[in-house]
């Protein structure tokens, strides 16, 4: 992707060969419409006076870095970003276009992430429905394909709650009457996170929500489990014998944090609660594989207390 700059230069650039070339161009082949968006021109011209290769020609001869290539109307038609612009006798008509490789994918219903982040596709979605000039069928197609996405995600669908109507103006933000004067990051973990924020509704804190479960953090996971083991957090030791449970936390890895509980074991020291209920029940030590369940990984710190005493009381 490069520098943060290359997207304003390359504007900068384009909108300067605009400036040099776009009317004699424009004359010289009776083009009616030129509309750009970032690399994509849409070209509106009478096919009667001037011919698409010889448009060709001339852009492609405007700078020896930039180079043209043209798709034409079939059928009346043409796509154009995210539109499908069809040509009748009367006038234009538009509707959503997708990608032949466009999948119904989107983050679905049962996914544990905020409800708002599952709802952003959704929101677009009627978003752009209600805010392009679709006409009657062109609007109900699309309504259709949103209802379809929707249940491929399995999001509920209430049959009898009529979607947004067209041309509804959003309410403003209950929070948009207090100044938000700060804003805090909560990471995701499920409901409780909700109910959590919630709480600072009324406040001028705003609350934003992310999660850990990113396609990044799946794909590493995978990559680490090997040496899960060598890695600091919380963790609970279960009885193997008897399935009770004890969690611990440690600043050093996992590994030597367990061979400390095996020595105590060993040696009788009660240093250990886990090992000291394993010696009273006559209950036995077995591998880390099956003993040790990795809670949360965390890096030494103060934190770790906490999430201790969360995995304790949860
Ligand atoms: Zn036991």
């Amino acid at each position: 992707m490069g520098a943060p700059t290359s997207g304003p230069i390359a504007e900068f650039f384009l909108q300067n060969l605009e400036h040099i070339h776009l009317t004699h161009l424009s004359n010289r082949h009776k083009i009616t419409g030129y509309l750009r968006y970032v690399d994509d021109v849409l070209l509106i011209y009478d096919s009667n006076h001037t011919d698409i290769q010889s448009i060709l020609d001339d852009f492609n001869a405007m700078h020896p870095n930039l180079k043209f290539t043209a798709e034409t109307e079939t059928n009346n038609k043409i796509n154009y970003l995210d539109l499908t612009i069809q040509r009748t006798a009367t006038c234009w008509k538009t509707s959503i276009y997708r990608k032949p490789t466009f999948t119904d994918t989107i983050i679905p219903y049962s996914s544990n992430h905020p409800t708002q982040h599952k709802y952003a596709a959704i929101k677009f979605l009627y978003n752009r429905l209600n805010t392009y000039n679709l006409q009657e069928n062109e609007y109900k197609t699309e309504e259709n394909t949103i209802r379809n996405i929707m249940q491929n995600n399995d999001f509920p669908i209430h049959p009898y709650h009529p979607p947004p109507p067209r041309q509804t103006t959003i309410a403003p933000d209950e929070r948009t009457t207090t100044t938000i004067q700060k804003w805090a990051t909560f990471t995701y973990v499920g409901k409780e996170t909700t109910f959590i924020t919630n709480l600072f509704k009324k406040t001028d804190l705003g609350i934003t929500l992310r999660t850990n479960n990113t396609i990044q953090s799946l794909l590493m996971q995978k990559q680490q489990t090997s040496d899960i083991y060598s890695q600091s957090g919380v963790y609970k030791l279960m009885c193997p014998d008897c399935n009770k449970a004890y969690v611990g936390q440690t600043g050093r890895n996992f590994e030597v944090r367990f061979n400390e509980h095996k020595n105590a074991f060993k040696t009788n020291s009660h240093t250990s609660n886990f090992a000291k209920h394993l010696i009273e029940q006559a209950h036995l030590f077995s591998s880390i594989q099956n003993t040790m369940q990795i809670l949360q990984r965390h890096s030494k710190g103060a934190h770790l207390n906490t999430i201790e005493r969360y995995y304790i009381y949860a």
